[in-house]
């Protein structure tokens, strides 16, 4: 059995699925390593949820994501009944040029290690795992997909910002992030909604990190992210967008380091700087303080009118589809979002909502909304196999 490594390295995190190739791709294991550094712990899970391994490691054993790679790799050949064929990896930024998923070679290395002061805390930990897998295993084909090349075709009116011509020349410009699950759910919307899938449709993408996206046709013409994953609504802990003359109020009048005002919007903003309490919306619905209260306020209202703009873009609204981990589970949340949309008809479902039905409007809505799960690895897996050549 042929099988494909699918790889997705956070800051802290190296989260990994396992899919055979025969006869279409079926995902056989998912993984992942968290605490790196910290407090290691490795979890896989096989198809069906049973869990395979659940070991902890000493963080001088698995101190970063190399160590981590290693680990993964050591207990794919010693479990892994299948042949691995090719690694795939989630790459946030792929720059104006990479509008597509490319097998990795050395100049892409070296066009992506450029790359890495525009997304400085994602792209070196993209990186990692494939120096790793390079260094065990030089033969084994590998693929980078990216965050970014889904919103590639952008007027080049979009992609601009009101600034000296020469930034956008140096690559200052709006690149948009969240590809892979909206090229999923493109894809997915052919499949369970065809006559809306080549409309006017919004995807939301809310999830930890959180984007809107205007699909026309099944292509992305706008999204809220903008030169970085910190741009549109508010996140579990980033800002969303904000007046840049904060930014030079924080650093000029309250003497803040650049490094502090980045973990700052990163870490602390959000849902959890806005409640004070958690960047979890699970959380924040069960609790009674104003401050959580406030802050899903915030959230919503923040969604409905970015909505609001995209709608714009796109010359109106046919479909709204609802993604990743709030907007798959929180029927509170979709319900809210959708009553930021009644201005333009749409009309949810109470009870198709509370049951997270594929499309939880009305018949009489005049927007479709829909909850489509979302699934980024599965798309990493179908350009990993499709670029090998399976
Ligand atoms: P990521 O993959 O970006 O880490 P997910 O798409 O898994 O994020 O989404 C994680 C978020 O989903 C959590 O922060 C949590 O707020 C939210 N979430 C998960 N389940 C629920 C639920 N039942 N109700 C509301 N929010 C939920």
């Amino acid at each position: 059995m042929d099988t494909i490594l699918v790889v997705n390295a956070g800051s802290s995190s190296l989260k990994f699925e396992i899919f055979a190739t025969d006869g279409g791709l079926r995902k056989l294991a998912k993984g992942q390593m968290e605490g790196i550094g910290t407090a290691p712990q490795l979890r896989v899970k096989g198809a069906g949820g049973e869990i395979l391994v659940d070991q902890n490691h000493s963080p001088g054993d698995v101190p970063d994501l190399p160590a981590a790679m290693r680990l993964v790799g050591a207990w794919l050949r010693e479990k892994h009944e299948g042949r691995l064929v090719a690694v795939g990896h989630r790459v946030v930024h792929g720059g104006a040029e990479y509008e597509r998923p490319v097998l990795i070679d050395d100049k892409v290395i070296r066009d992506l290690e450029k790359l890495v002061p525009l997304a400085p805390l994602h792209q070196e930990n993209n990186l990692a795992p494939i120096r790793a897998v390079i260094e065990r295993r030089p033969d084994l084909p590998q693929v980078a997909c990216f965050d970014t090349s889904f919103h590639r075709g952008h007027s080049v009116v979009a992609d601009h910002y009101a600034i000296p011509e020469h930034f956008f020349a140096e690559g200052v410009r709006r690149y948009g992030f969240h590809g892979l699950s909206y090229e999923y759910i493109a894809g997915r919307l052919r499949e369970v909604a065809p006559d809306i899938a080549g409309g006017r449709v919004i995807v939301a993408h809310l999830g930890s990190g959180a984007s809107l996206c205007a699909l026309s046709n099944g292509r992305s013409v706008e999204t809220t992210f903008g030169f970085t994953a910190l741009d549109g609504i508010p996140m579990g802990t980033r800002c969303g967008q904000i007046d840049p003359g904060v930014l030079l109020y924080l650093l000029q009048q309250r003497g803040m380091a650049p490094r502090e005002v980045q973990d700052l919007l990163y870490k602390e903003s959000g849902l959890k700087g806005l409640s004070g309490m958690s960047n979890d919306v699970r959380a924040l619905l069960a609790s009674d303080s104003p401050q959580a209260s406030l802050a899903l306020e915030h959230f919503v209202y923040r969604i409905g009118l970015s909505a609001g703009a995209l709608t714009a873009a796109l010359g109106g609204l046919d479909a709204f589809v609802f993604t990743a981990g709030i907007g798959e589970n929180s029927p509170d949340i979709r319900a809210r979002i959708a009553a930021t949309l009644s201005w333009l008809g749409a009309e949810v479902d109470v009870e198709k909502n509370a049951e997270q039905a594929l499309l939880i409007s009305t018949p009489a809505s005049k927007v479709r909304l829909y909850v489509v799960p979302t699934d980024e690895e599965l798309m990493i897996a179908r350009h990993t196999l499709g670029l090998i050549g399976g």
